[in-house]
């Protein structure tokens, strides 16, 4: 069973071919700056990588040609496109109506579309997606995985916000948390890597890549989670700042600024990247530029740092215990420091790496706990979209059978 996993932007889409009969990746690759004439698609197979740069006006045109690399006798992996039975779209915002994946038909096209003022950015290239798919597979079923559905769990002391409950009403602001995918999977991932039954653990999965997102799994489900409304709240992102004083954009508005460009700070301009002086939003430089002595850059990691530990304690205190930390995406595969600071300070509840095993084993899937440690600490690589392919696979194998 082949299937094709979508992950469109404003001006990207991304995309993999995978076998479900043994989960094997086939090809991959990105299409970038949709909408212009130097388009580029940098498409990726058996660690070949093959890239164009043409003229492409809109994602269904992108996806056009994605489907002609995807059986090009050179660098396809298909051979013929009939051989896709199914796509899972990525989608960023599913509201209050999806607690989980979904077989997308019109009435699901509808209520994304109504989701598109919660996710002005995400949604409407989403649809984007979905309808260039359609349009270009034509009768080939398609699913919605959304960020938020995983988070649907959440108990209302953890997704309302002590704002009236008119606007909870009139607009849903209320906490609905992104990542879930991925939250979903590692979580998943590290109950059978601790050959543990899910239902039987307290997770808290820290994912820190770009965004970055935390979130305590009490068996399985999701009791809380730092983003809200939007990816905008939480720990400290590479741009985005996460948690601050509600007051900060009204006083700056009423200084002078316009949302747009309170905006634009806020999710732009703030996070490490403002952190380090506009240095970088890139962990690894600013980790190099600490090396040299630079004290924003200094000051940056131990916010990062300080504001993930905080969340963690919470986390420990909402879940009533906690047996398995999670470390996941760019930074939390790949940097041995931010996790050593990281469990530094969360001694208080017996968490204890195992030094040698966290430089040793790093970005690999692990557990990196010492013997001793009272809560097991593990890297779990991500993989969004296998975790779609499986959701797709699923939904359509019950189709079937129906
Ligand atoms: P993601 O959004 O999961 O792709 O993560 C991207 C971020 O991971 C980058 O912006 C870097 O800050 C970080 N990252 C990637 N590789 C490393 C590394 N080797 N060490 C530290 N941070 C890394």
């Amino acid at each position: 069973m082949k299937i094709l996993v979508i992950n469109t932007g404003s001006s990207s889409l991304k995309y993999q071919i995978l076998n479900m009969k043994d989960e094997k990746l086939l090809c991959k690759g990105l299409v970038e700056r949709i909408g212009g004439k130097d388009a580029k698609i940098i498409h990726k197979i058996d660690g070949k990588k093959h890239e164009e740069v043409i003229e492409i006006k809109d994602h269904e045109k992108a996806l056009n040609e994605v489907l002609k690399l995807i059986i090009n006798n050179e660098f396809g992996c298909l051979k013929d496109i009939k051989e896709i039975v199914a796509v899972g779209h990525r989608v960023v915002h599913g509201g209050e109506k999806f607690a989980s994946s979904v077989l997308i038909t019109n009435e699901v096209k509808k209520a994304l579309e109504e989701n598109i003022e919660l996710a002005p950015l995400h949604n409407p290239p989403n649809l984007l997606g979905i309808e260039a798919a359609e349009k270009l597979l034509p009768g080939v079923p398609m699913v919605g995985v959304f960020d938020t559905a995983f988070h649907q769990t959440m108990p209302p002391e953890a997704y309302l916000y002590p704002i009236p409950y008119e606007i909870y009403h009139k607009y849903k602001i209320r906490r609905y948390g992104f990542h879930g995918t991925s939250h979903r999977f590692v979580s998943q991932r590290a109950a059978e890597i601790l050959n543990k039954n899910i239902k039987e653990l307290k997770i808290i999965t820290v994912h820190l890549g770009n965004g970055a997102s935390i979130a305590a799994i009490d068996g399985g489900k999701v009791i809380d989670t730092s983003m809200g409304f939007t990816p905008l709240e939480g720990v400290v992102m590479g741009t985005r700042s996460g948690d601050i004083d509600p007051s900060i954009p009204i006083y700056l508005i009423r200084k002078g600024y316009t949302p747009d460009e309170v905006d634009n700070i806020l999710n732009k301009k703030s996070g490490m990247y403002g952190l380090s002086n506009y240095l970088s939003n890139d962990m690894r430089d600013i980790r190099e530029a600490k090396s040299k002595g630079d004290e924003h850059c200094k000051f940056a990691i131990d916010v990062y740092v300080y504001r993930i530990a905080k969340y963690i304690g919470a986390y420990a205190t909402a879940l009533g215990g906690v047996d398995a930390i999670i470390f996941t995406a760019g930074v939390g595969e790949n940097s041995t420091s931010i996790r050593r600071h990281v469990c530094n300070r969360l001694k208080i509840f017996g968490v204890e790496l195992d030094q040698e095993k966290n430089v040793k084993l790093n970005s690999s899937e692990a557990i990196i706990s010492s013997e001793n440690s009272k809560v097991k600490v593990l890297i779990v690589p991500t993989n969004e979209e296998l975790m779609i392919a499986r959701d797709t696979k699923d939904i359509i194998s019950k189709r079937v059978e129906a």
